[in-house]
């Protein structure tokens, strides 16, 4: 898997708030014995996208959606063996979303759902308040960035969790917009 657009959430402070990007690691396991479901309205562009006999796509997303309910579940039928998805822009939202879906992480060992919450739970220690939001649940133009005297113990805090440098330079470049 690869990631154009960033996931990211939104912690609110008392005095401002801090916006956690999710970084996925292109490691391919979310897609490892796993099948999407996906709309049958969905299959007519993903069959121009891939440029391949409808049927035949259809044919085998149905083997490997059949296969999640066995004890030999197969890889996603859309998965590449270099473990790129091969219809990324047209993949359905629940691959969009993933891990912030209803099933997270869970049965997973998503590298980048461990990153993300390592950050978030050092940022959360010893605060008074914070809660953690959904970007669509917050206004965006409401964002309270972080202030200059404020940046750099936020930075250490975020350090605490020895992120990885795709993640140090979005937290970064979203957290301080205007530098
Ligand atoms: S398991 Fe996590 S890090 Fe790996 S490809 Fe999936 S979302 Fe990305
Ligand atoms: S559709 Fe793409 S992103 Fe979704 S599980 Fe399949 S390969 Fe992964």
């Amino acid at each position: 898997m690869e990631t154009a657009k960033i996931l990211y959430k939104i912690i609110e402070f008392e005095r401002y708030d801090v916006l956690v990007p999710f970084i996925c690691h292109t490691c391919g396991k979310c897609c490892h014995n796993f099948a999407p479901q996906i709309p049958e309205e969905d299959f007519p562009e993903i069959t121009r996208y891939l440029n391949k006999p409808q049927e035949e796509i259809i044919k085998q997303h149905d083997e490997c959606y059949q296969k999640k309910f066995t004890d030999e579940p197969a890889n996603c039928s859309f998965l590449n063996n270099e473990n790129l998805c091969m219809i990324y822009p047209l993949r359905p939202r629940c691959c969009r979303l993933y891990p912030f879906t209803d099933f997270g992480g869970a049965g997973v060992d998503c590298p980048g759902h461990k990153e993300f919450y390592a950050i978030v739970d050092i940022l959360f220690a010893d605060q008074v308040y914070a809660a953690m939001y959904n970007p669509e649940d917050y206004q965006k133009d409401k964002i309270r960035y972080v202030p200059d005297l404020e940046w750099p113990t936020i930075l250490r805090k975020f350090m605490q969790a020895k992120p990885s440098e795709p993640m140090m330079l979005e937290f970064k470049k979203m957290n301080r917009p205007l530098v």
